[in-house]
């Protein structure tokens, strides 16, 4: 009796596992489907005004679709559709993504298989596979081999678990607060501000460091308010550089830095979440020298390694401190803690159970090897000077700095009328054209826009579309802009 309604339960919740034939179906048609988008892409806006989702806000979820060319038609157009196209070689805007075909089987193996990548006792494969990803990208920055690390899902976590890792390495306590110093430029990415937040450091003095001309903050400013602080009885105690800022991508001078947080005992952070990779081109030269002497530093594979978002990488110079930040012990973990040897993800991070991020990174890299990578990269920094060179010799048009890497800030002139105005008017309407999609940001108190090239199929001709996109915007909307000045 009892083992019949067993059975039936069973039966009820069989369509969780369909049979090959089914199995089949709907691979070829989920496949198909992301064949099409690819095929189409070329065409397709990087950024799409039309549309806004509405449908999936009153979607009945429990209830199933007939097909799935019906679910499929639903992603399609209400969410493959308005808004940014990340997948789109036309996104300059931000920091743009990534997305190559490779890591996405990388991820449909790692769900499929289901590895359970937190602990070495679980899988020793995947947690190894994980360990050397990120001894890699340790050799790629040059911190040494003592080092660990964790993948995480992007950035901002990445930045965060640095955060953590140095509040525990100094033995900071809330009493301490109100007299620590954390010391960055104001061109820091607003996530470690959350993350001092989060991690409970909120409280502490932030000091804002001059900049250069060029966004690069000033060491020996840094080392004035140091000596400052100090003879005021403050506890000078973390310091972050940037390999790359978001705004403009400017680099700090990172090997002062190093200098300075050294001789006041300062633990140094370097966020290179839009930088640190391309250390892996030759053209870089020693501009990112300095990053290997940080105590901590992020990195963003769904970034600088073209990945599909969900990856980013924290390193600590010295691992242990990674661990004492974040080990733990529970009865019910005992016989995986006694396979200690090799770190875990789970004792090295704030989370247990994780999505297997490493495959999504591995399998590209057997599978292409690095120099695509490096390539890549290449031709990003050698189409920022492209345009560049091309923006200092157009009429009407400013460039703001030589780019360091491959974020080009810039702006129009406009012969009369405020040009904050025909700037902001000029990027709405690049925006509602779609071809290429800018962001902007304000430079020396100006309106300026940005173009941040590092989607990896961004290529010479979407340069030429950006150059053409903007005279033809710029002779749309300059009638209207000496029209305001009458
Ligand atoms: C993108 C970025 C971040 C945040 O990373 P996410 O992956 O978006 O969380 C942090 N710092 C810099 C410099 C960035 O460019």
């Amino acid at each position: 009796m009892f083992r019949d309604h067993i059975k039936s339960l069973q039966k009820k919740a069989s369509p969780l596992e369909p049979s090959e034939t089914e199995r089949r179906e709907l691979t070829e048609k989920v496949v198909r489907h992301g064949e099409d988008f690819l095929e189409e892409l070329p065409e397709l806006p990087a950024y799409n005004v039309e549309g806004d989702g509405h449908p999936l806000s009153e979607d009945d979820l429990t209830q199933p679709e007939e097909s799935i060319d019906r679910v499929l038609n639903t992603y399609r157009e209400h969410v493959n559709g308005p808004g940014l196209n990340p997948a789109s070689g036309g996104h300059l805007g931000y920091i743009p993504g990534g997305g190559i075909f490779h890591s996405a089987l990388g991820d449909f193996l790692a769900a499929v298989t289901n590895r359970y990548a937190g602990v070495y006792f679980a899988s020793p494969g995947a947690v190894r596979m994980e360990n050397k990803l990120l001894q890699w990208m340790a050799d790629i920055v040059g911190y040494p081999s003592t080092s660990l690390g964790n993948i995480t899902s992007g950035g901002s976590i990445a930045n965060l678990i640095a955060v953590v890792t140095a509040r525990q390495a100094h033995g900071l306590k809330g009493k301490d607060l109100e007299r620590t110093v954390i010391y960055s430029t104001t061109h820091v990415h607003h996530c470690m501000d959350k993350a001092f937040r989060i991690a409970g450091v909120g409280e502490c003095i932030r000091r804002h460091i001059p900049m250069d001309e060029r966004f690069r903050m000033d060491p020996e400013a840094l080392e004035g308010t140091i000596r400052d602080d100090r003879a005021n009885g403050l506890y000078p105690w973390f310091l972050v550089g940037s390999a790359g800022t978001t705004d403009t991508g400017a680099i700090d001078p990172l090997r002062e830095l190093a200098g300075v947080a050294e001789k006041e005992g300062l633990w140094y952070h370097v966020d290179g979440a839009y930088g640190a990779f391309f250390q892996l081109t030759e053209s870089i030269g020693d501009r990112l020298k300095g990053m290997e002497a940080s105590d901590s530093l992020v990195m963003d594979p769904h970034k600088g390694l073209f990945l599909p978002y969900g990856s980013g990488v924290v390193l600590i110079r010295e691992g242990e401190k990674l661990r004492k930040a974040h080990h733990f012990q529970a009865d019910y973990m005992q016989d995986a803690a006694e396979m200690n040897d090799v770190a875990s993800p789970a004792e090295l991070s704030p989370e247990l159970t994780r999505h297997f991020r490493g495959l999504r990174l591995w399998l590209p890299l057997k599978l292409l090897g690095v120099e695509p990578f490096r390539a890549g990269l290449e031709e990003k920094l050698a189409l920022a000077q492209y345009l560049a060179k091309e923006l200092r010799n157009k009429e009407h048009f400013q460039l703001f700095d030589d780019p360091q890497l491959s974020v080009v800030t810039f702006r129009y002139l406009p012969e009369s009328g405020d040009p904050d105005l025909a700037n902001k008017d000029l990027n709405d309407a690049i925006r509602k054209d779609g071809r290429v999609f800018l962001s902007s940001t304000r430079i020396h108190g100006h309106y300026a826009l940005r173009a941040a090239i590092l989607a990896f199929r961004t290529h010479l001709h979407t340069i030429d579309t950006l150059l053409t996109v903007l005279d033809e915007k710029v002779a749309e909307i300059a009638p209207k802009e000496s029209g305001v000045k009458e």
